[in-house]
């Protein structure tokens, strides 16, 4: 199974994943995106459509 992650070099905190898939996303106090809820990324669309959304493509999968 895929697992997802933001890459942190790309992230440029918009906040828009975390809009589109809270279950998965959240904004860290870093001022980017985190992973809170990897094992609900395959269950959830949403999830593929933030990381088809980012506008910087940060969120992949490995
Ligand atoms: S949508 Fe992409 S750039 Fe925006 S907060 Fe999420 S991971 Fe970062």
């Amino acid at each position: 199974m895929a697992i997802v992650f933001v890459d942190s070099d790309l992230c440029i905190g918009c906040g828009l994943c975390t809009e589109i898939c809270p279950e998965v996303f959240e904004m860290g106090d870093d001022g980017q995106a985190h992973v809170i809820n990897e094992d609900e990324c395959s269950e959830l669309d949403c999830c593929a459509e933030a990381s088809d959304s980012c506008p910087t493509e940060a969120i992949k999968f490995e």
